[in-house]
């Protein structure tokens, strides 16, 4: 296995789901840690900043009330 960023890694994998359709589209990158995650298992998706949190960072946001200073643009 090649030594890839996380996001040349995403890249890979999200080839592999939504175009080949080889593995469950169930893996994706977490946009404060860029980390990868199995959505199946952890992790949050913020449908408000249409953005993924793995398990570590969604503790970092608070989902249930309004969004305030969203850093990342
Ligand atoms: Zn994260």
């Amino acid at each position: 296995m090649p030594k890839l960023t996380s996001k040349q890694a995403f890249s890979v994998i999200y080839y592999l789901q939504e175009a080949l359709g080889v593995i469950p589209d169930v893996y994706e990158k977490c946009d404060e840690c860029d980390s990868l995650f199995d959505t199946d298992n952890s992790g949050h998706y913020n449908e408000t900043k249409g953005k993924f949190y793995c398990s570590s960072c969604t503790h970092l946001h608070d989902f249930e009330e309004t969004d305030e200073g969203d850093k990342v643009g």
